[in-house]
């Protein structure tokens, strides 16, 4: 068995009083696709947004790729991570928000060339080669020109996920990619993610309220309250049979 490329152990993350992740565990194996669903508040996008190193936690470890987050190997055993292995371990990940949050003053080329040329140093050849490719697969050869305000929001959205993409995460990390978007615009933006789904070596990490979608792309659902992960599997087992009665009451609000 592979080791798993995320592992929470004991995790605590408080806001002053609330607690947010509640001694939670929690791992992802490589190649996994793991749907997180559950109330508002539950703490989803604390988990992800603690991956990405924007949110420090309070007890435990998160381990990426075989090495803790917020620490590292130095002369004297592990000691506080540096800015230069934060960055390391950011770049294992990609980041797909609500909003679309891509450059507005750059054209949808230069949003994906950017951080490949200037962080991973690609040629301006090699950059704009791959963000070409990355464009068929969102299906938006033809916008490379364009800026974002030019763009439908789920236009805007799958340019997002290809810019993330840019530059060759391991995981993909989503937080309600087609929350903000309007009805008729989710579709196109669920078709890109379930192509990335189909992929076999990446590592996805979904937070999603399309229950549908779910259960048609997830290797396992976990379900979150209050800060931990109340019940977890394969999705046909959490969406036909939940065993816990508050998995039960919130599958019957929302689907
Ligand atoms: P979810 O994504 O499941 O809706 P979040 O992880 O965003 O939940 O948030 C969990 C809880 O933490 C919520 O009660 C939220 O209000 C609180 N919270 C999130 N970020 C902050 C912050 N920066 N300061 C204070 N409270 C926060
Ligand atoms: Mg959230």
């Amino acid at each position: 068995m592979n080791e798993p490329i995320i592992r929470f152990e004991g995790v605590v993350k408080r806001f002053g009083e609330l607690t947010v992740l509640d001694h939670l565990d929690f791992t992802v194996d490589p190649g996994e696709k793991v749907t997180i669903i559950g109330p508002s508040g539950s703490g989803k996008s604390t988990v992800l947004r603690v991956l990405m190193t924007l949110e420090r936690i309070n007890e435990g470890v998160v381990y990426v790729d075989g090495e803790p987050l917020w620490h590292e190997q130095g002369a004297k055993g592990l000691e506080p991570a540096s800015e230069a292995h934060l960055r390391k371990m950011r770049q294992k990940m990609g980041m797909v928000f609500q909003h679309f949050n891509l450059f507005p003053h750059m054209t949808v080329l230069r949003n994906l060339t950017e951080a490949p040329r200037y962080v991973l140093g690609l040629s301006p050849r090699e950059a704009r080669q791959r963000a070409e490719e990355l464009l068929e697969l969102v299906g938006l050869s033809d916008k490379a020109e364009a800026f974002p305000s030019q763009l439908s929001g789920g236009q805007q959205q799958r340019v997002a996920i290809a810019r993330a993409l840019a530059m060759r995460p391991k995981i993909m990390l989503f937080d309600e990619p087609t929350s903000a978007l309007d009805p008729e615009l989710v579709g196109e933006v669920l078709r890109v993610i379930r192509s990335l789904a189909e992929e076999h070596e990446l590592t996805m990490l979904l937070v999603t309220h399309e229950m549908d979608f779910a259960r048609r792309i997830s290797d396992r659902v976990c379900f979150f309250d209050q800060g931990r992960i109340l019940e977890q599997g394969p999705p046909e087992e959490i969406f036909s049979s939940p065993k816990e009665q508050r998995t039960r009451e919130f599958l019957h609000a929302v689907l």
